[in-house]
């Protein structure tokens, strides 16, 4: 990053920070668009980026949705043509990390969407839940004593809107049962999915930590601002850090694990974050909050039009 952060980028300074970069990553929900609609002008941006050579990549903590939906919603939006394999969601980080941190024919757990058993099995990582299948009965005696899947060798929490108690149960026997060799790991911790007007949901950190409690550890996190997901791209593709820009709109996920991985980071005024925010870390003197702040921030991805005009 710059000597001097947290600065608006203004177009004369953004042609000379996008010349120097030949790689951006961006976060998708409040970055490219807001629920079902596209920031205004994003898509012309991408396209622009792309035809000047730049090699996009998308990477969202979002475990509910495959690489190929992903791919589908961009064109569905507007925006230059994406393959799967330039989506880095955390369902499919989560699965590739099984895939190689599992024994061979071991078997994971899961809290999850169908989305994230879809990852699973299309690197071949087999697994119980998400799915009725995969519970137990109704009552306190069939969460103790319902038989456990000996190949279980992993618990993994995912976004899971049919989160319940029976399933902390299980999680917690699976991981009692295996001890230290058995992995527990999340996709994510974000705390809270914003909606619209101020209002929020839980986010996949709450049902995270809720297993880690009652498992007295912590899970290993895939998702921003973990490095995990980043290795993971750099693993697929070469990447030069210093020539790669991190594009977000959520300053304890996306510009934390930019800034953490030395890459430029940006941030976009149109999803979670206000100015103000950025402002209180700048000011702060508190190391951990200093590595909040973002190399430069715009109001909105469209504001790099100009920079991208011949
Ligand atoms: N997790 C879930 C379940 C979500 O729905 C979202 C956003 O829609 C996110 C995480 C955050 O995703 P991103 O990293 O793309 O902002
Ligand atoms: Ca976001």
């Amino acid at each position: 990053g710059s000597a001097r952060r947290g600065l608006r980028l203004e177009p004369a300074a953004a042609r000379e920070v996008l010349g120097a970069a030949d790689t951006l990553l961006f976060d998708c929900d409040g970055v490219l668009w807001r629920g079902d609609a596209a920031v205004a002008g994003a898509p012309a941006v991408l396209s622009r980026l792309q035809a000047r050579a730049k090699r996009l990549y998308y990477v969202t903590n979002n475990s509910s949705r495959t690489r190929d939906a992903y791919a589908e919603k961009l064109r569905r939006l507007g925006f230059p043509p994406a393959e799967p394999r330039q989506v880095f969601g955390s369902a499919y980080c989560a699965a590739r990390y099984l895939s190689q941190a599992l024994p061979p024919d071991a078997a994971a757990y899961v809290l999850g969407s169908p989305a994230l058993s879809a990852e699973l099995r299309a690197v071949g990582v087999p697994h119980l839940g998400p799915g009725p299948a995969a519970l137990p009965g109704p009552g306190p005696a069939d969460w103790t004593r319902a038989p456990l899947d000996p190949a279980v060798r992993a618990v993994l929490v995912g976004f899971d809107e049919h989160f319940c108690y029976a399933k902390l149960c299980l999680a917690l026997r699976y991981l009692l049962r295996g001890g230290p060799d058995c992995l527990l790991v999340g996709t994510n911790r974000d705390h809270r999915l914003p909606l619209e007007g101020g209002a929020a949901i839980p986010g996949t950190g709450c049902l995270v930590k809720a297993v880690e409690m009652a498992a007295e550890r912590e899970a290993f996190i895939i998702g921003k601002p973990s490095r995990y997901i980043f290795d993971c791209l750099a693993s697929e593709f070469k990447i030069d850090p210093a020539r790669t820009i991190m594009v977000g709109d959520r300053l304890d996920t996306d510009i934390l694990m930019g800034n953490n991985c030395g890459l430029t980071t940006l941030l976009t005024l149109t999803g979670v974050t206000t100015l103000e925010e950025v402002k209180g870390h700048q000011e702060s003197d508190c190391p951990s909050r200093k590595s909040l702040v973002p190399d430069y921030y715009v109001d909105s991805i469209a504001d790099l039009l100009p920079a991208l005009e011949d």
